[in-house]
């Protein structure tokens, strides 16, 4: 036992009279029948205050077992008469095309708040927020010019300006080393053409490097992803510092982009890009939200969230569609239940999420005064692949979520992982200390399919979908129902320490994310 967990030892003994047997380590496993708890929110998180990790399990297991009657009949109704995939073939069908702030996106969210009303959740509702830019998929073509003809396989990059309307034509450029500093020093030799990046390369520098490449007075950007038999995945700026790229871009297929680097060993390489989709004025976007009130304290909350949002080279079915269908499943069987949970169950499908989670974030900052009462948000946003449980990014939330996962076991979602990801909606509320999860499933094939031609109904396996559903039911009931809540909000400090242990500090922060 470390130091400052002992002091916790201490303080925790003083409280509640008696010593448990084990105390659990950060990230270790708990058998919760073990550790004894009673002491207040309050007093716990005085003892607890200089400990960024907390051994202390914050959920009674009797509890759990308590709520467990419900757990059941939720977890049974969801697998055995539920619709989670018929949910999922209709939204996939009637609306397919998903991307934030377009006409589609915005009928998707007209169709998800009848969704939830068909569920008998009559407080459903579109929660609009300001986005600064808009973006519309429009053709881009590329070709190469010298020393060959030939047609490139290319997508506009979304949320990158388009060409002027001739298109450009210009001699194509593949650096090895793209950071601010080489590019300054490059200038001259970068003015007026076009850079090849390399993603499967990893050129140096990018993408942090793109202001620098428009300074220099370079015309488009023809972005090589690697991904085989010219397979493209469809993206935005969102990891520049605004919304919008500073230049043109195109995605390049992966065979094309070998031929490009080929021509350039032996010679001058000259190609045309011609990329007309525009990006607008500001548009609003709807988060569509629901609400089952809580029936002692609804004030206090637990959050099921997903995004409606999607990328449109097919019908974003894994990437989110399944988490839509996952929450709209939640929404129903807990409505179903007839019995109003302890605390009060959110649901909101966010939008925006592949531009920067702009929904969530829009969420957190709209409900501000309300994330000191959040008990808990879960996030289902990686695809559908065998369930495993949750990554919780904070080793004192893995501890006090053992007793849940108990219950998730038999749905195959029994597993906690600390690891802390920055990738989805989860993201924003972490960032502002709430408890904030993210479902966990296997993601060996998610790579080869999301934001790809490839994200399609066929790839769902329908009882992966309902098992997600019924794991954020009965966690999200659960967490509700518990006497305590989950677990304090996490200081500024504390969270500063994970994302710099995570590798994530200067990122996050040089895109404004998080201010350290
Ligand atoms: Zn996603």
């Amino acid at each position: 036992v470390q130091a400052v967990a002992r002091v916790a030892l201490v303080a925790l003994v003083a409280l509640t009279g008696c010593e448990p047997k084990t105390i659990p380590q950060a990230g270790a496993t708990v058998d919760a029948g073990e550790v004894a708890l009673a002491a207040t929110a309050s007093a716990r998180e005085d003892a607890l205050a200089p400990v960024p990790v907390a051994p202390v399990v914050a959920v009674d297991l009797d509890a759990v077992l308590h709520a467990a009657p419900a757990a059941e009949r939720l977890a049974g109704n969801i697998l055995t008469a539920g619709h989670a995939m018929e949910t999922l073939a209709e939204l996939t069908f009637a609306h397919p095309s998903r991307v934030t702030g377009t006409k589609g996106h915005e009928e998707a969210a007209a169709w998800a708040v009848d969704a939830f009303k068909k569920a008998g959740v009559a407080s459903a509702r579109a929660e609009p927020f300001t986005m600064a830019h808009g973006w519309e998929r429009r053709p881009a073509r590329a070709k190469l010019v010298a020393p060959a003809e030939r047609t490139l396989h290319v997508a506009p990059a979304g949320w990158f300006p388009p060409t002027p309307d001739e298109g450009v034509r210009a001699e194509i450029v593949h650096p090895a080393e793209l950071t601010a500093d080489a590019v300054k020093k490059t200038a001259t030799k970068l003015k007026g053409k076009i850079v090849l990046l390399d993603r499967a390369n990893k050129t140096k520098g990018w993408p942090t490097s793109l202001d620098a490449l428009r300074d220099a007075g370079v015309l488009a950007l023809v972005n090589a992803q690697g991904l085989p038999d010219q397979s493209l995945q469809a993206h935005s700026a969102w990891y520049t510092r605004g919304l919008v790229g500073p230049l043109p871009m195109v995605d390049l297929g992966d065979e094309d982009g070998k031929l490009l680097v080929r021509l350039l060993e032996k010679g001058p390489v000259t190609v045309e890009i011609v990329s007309t989709s525009p990006i607008t004025d500001a548009v609003q976007v709807p988060n569509v939200v629901a609400e089952i009130r809580g029936r002692e304290r609804p004030d206090e909350w637990v959050l099921v969230g997903a995004h409606l949002d999607a990328w449109d080279f097919a019908e974003g079915a894994q990437d989110d569609g399944t988490g839509v269908a996952e929450v709209l499943e939640a929404a129903r069987a807990i409505q179903a239940l007839g019995v109003a949970p302890r605390r009060s169950i959110r649901f909101a499908l966010f939008g925006g999420e592949e531009q920067g989670a702009l929904g969530s974030h829009a969420y957190a900052d709209v409900h501000a005064r309300e994330l000191d009462r959040a008990s808990l948000v879960l996030v289902s946003d990686s695809g559908g692949g065998a369930p495993r449980g949750f990554l919780t990014g904070r080793e004192d939330l893995t501890t006090r979520l053992a007793p849940i996962a108990k219950l998730l076991e038999g749905m195959g979602g029994g597993a906690l992982s600390s690891a802390f990801e920055c990738g989805t909606d989860a993201c924003p509320f972490a960032l502002t200390g709430v408890p904030a999860i993210s479902f966990d499933c296997d993601e060996s094939k998610y790579e080869d399919i999301h934001h790809r031609a490839a994200d399609t109904l066929d790839k769902v396996v329908p009882a992966h979908v309902a098992q997600a559903a019924a794991i954020l039911a009965v966690t999200a009931w659960t967490a509700a129902e518990v006497p305590e809540r989950i677990a304090p909000r996490a200081t500024h400090a504390e969270i500063a320490e994970r994302l710099k242990k995570a590798g994530m500090l200067d990122d996050l922060a040089h895109r404004g994310v998080f201010v350290p």
